[in-house]
């Protein structure tokens, strides 16, 4: 292996620009996830561009912290074969897969894969502590199940008030759940249909994802959504069998947990592609959306659902993608209020979508402001927040502070994660997008912003 360029400045010198060498041996190629690590890290040129745009290296100054560092670690690890060590899983850890060290990297190397396989090698070699193991044991099986999650966030109601006791006596993590927690837990709809018929003429039939913990904590991102398709004549269908797209046991390192979340949405959505068709997958927590357009690729080994899933990932797109183009849409009922858009890194660095949020929001009549330095995190990041409550916080505080500069009279973000993150620190209200487009377009007002309209100042 190269060496571990610790602490060593980005650099654009000739030296530097050299593709790495690997050495995996044939029978490690043989396996299709080294192999495509193998491919990844050859395309790496060490340049060291992503350092200066990677949340954690901006935040500790620690070239391991950094991309290239712990692309070297991954390389080093995997190529060897060898156990993840303590002071690996240390700072694979704390990579938040942002992505934004894809977004910057001139030489495409695609780090998500990369890291994803890393964690998985992780969970396969490495014996976390007791209490690590079980609470990643204990997301691993409340996140994916609104059911149990939401039991769980009733208990979390109870001892929200005794989070910062618990961070007092040290336990950061159980005291950034609770203070992650919702206050308000709206209770389960009884029923609910599964196609929602459009106002006036059929133009389009798309499936929605309900998911998992959006359908718990935000339910109203989904209730807008299929009122604006309703609205501008799109058939929704919530589709049997559908459920958590698989990206929070993905990033826990649980590779065949999220393969069989993956097969059963691909089956869902499959059996409505084959009956009544699709235009469109959407979703609606971009962070899923980013998980869903990678099935493809999760299950490309598997016979029986590679097809599927390519075709699964073809058709998913979020929602302010597809709102985006519908014809004649206007916002004819709302202020013009400042939005100050947050740009999700699931949306912007894992799906590229940087336009159409914005362009969506000012065509409804809104203002739609930048947040300095929107490339970085705001420290959600799926599980990361529960899990790295510290460097998770941090990144909130930078995040809200930029937030204030643009002096907005609402926060926009396109995925729940970031919203509850937000949430926890500015009494500014945050929504979806489309929650916004859904009150222009004739919708009520966003809940968080009916809760809190004495701060809602027209501009
Ligand atoms: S995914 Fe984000 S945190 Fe992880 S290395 Fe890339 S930029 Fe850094
Ligand atoms: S990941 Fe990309 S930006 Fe980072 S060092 Fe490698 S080639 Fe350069």
């Amino acid at each position: 292996m190269a060496h571990v360029l610790v602490g060593e400045p980005a650099s654009t010198s000739p030296e530097h620009a050299l593709i790495m060498q690997t050495s995996f041996t044939l029978a490690q190629l043989a396996d299709p996830d080294l192999a495509e690590a193998d491919k990844i890290l050859r395309a790496c040129v060490h340049c060291g561009f992503c350092t200066a745009t990677c949340p954690t290296y901006v935040l500790l100054g620690d070239e391991l912290d950094s991309p290239r560092g712990r692309i070297y670690l991954m390389k080093d690890m995997l190529e060897n074969d060898r156990p993840a060590s303590a002071d690996v899983v240390k700072h694979i850890d704390r990579c938040l897969s942002c992505l934004a060290c894809m977004t910057t990297c001139p030489s495409g190397v695609h780090y998500m894969h990369l890291v994803d396989h890393a964690r998985v090698h992780i969970e396969k070699t490495y014996r976390r502590p007791l209490r690590e193991r079980l609470l990643r044991a204990l997301l691993a099986r409340l996140l994916p199940n609104p059911w149990l999650f939401r039991l769980a966030l009733r208990a979390a109601k109870i001892g929200k008030p005794f989070a910062p006791l618990f961070s007092l006596l040290g336990s950061k993590r159980t005291a950034a759940m609770l203070r992650l927690a919702p206050k308000r837990i709206r209770p389960r709809r009884k029923r609910q249909l599964r196609v929602i018929t459009p106002q006036g003429e059929r133009k389009g039939r798309v499936a929605l994802l309900t998911g998992c913990v959006a359908s718990v904590v935000t339910p109203e991102i989904n209730e807008a959504t299929i009122r604006v398709l309703a609205r501008h004549g799109v058939e929704v269908v919530l589709a049997r069998g559908e459920g958590c797209c698989g990206a929070l046991v993905h990033h826990l390192g649980r590779d065949e947990a999220a393969r069989s979340a993956a097969r059963a949405n691909v089956d869902a959505w499959n059996r409505e592609i084959e009956g009544a068709g699709l235009d469109a997958i959407l979703v609606t927590a971009s962070g899923c959306g980013t998980m869903i357009k990678d099935y493809g690729y999760l299950l490309r080994t598997d016979p029986d659902y590679a097809e599927k899933a390519r075709m699964v990932s073809g058709l998913a797109r979020d929602v302010s993608e597809y709102v985006n183009q519908i014809s004649g849409l206007r916002g004819e009922h709302a202020p013009p209020l400042v939005v100050a858009y947050h740009a999700a890194c699931s949306l912007q660095h894992g799906q590229k979508i940087t336009r159409e949020p914005k362009e969506v929001l000012s065509k409804s009549g809104f203002v739609v402001k930048d947040i300095p330095d929107g490339h970085l995190c705001c420290g959600s990041a799926g599980t990361y927040n529960l899990l790295q409550p510290q460097l998770a916080r941090a990144l909130r505080d930078r995040k809200i502070a930029n937030i204030a500069k643009v002096a907005p009279d609402v926060i926009a973000a396109g995925n729940v994660g970031c919203i509850t993150q937000i949430a926890a620190g500015t009494e500014i209200p945050v929504v979806h997008p489309v929650e916004l487009i859904d009150w222009a377009t004739g919708g009520p007002v966003p809940g968080a912003m009916r809760r809190r309209m004495n701060t809602v100042r027209p501009v």
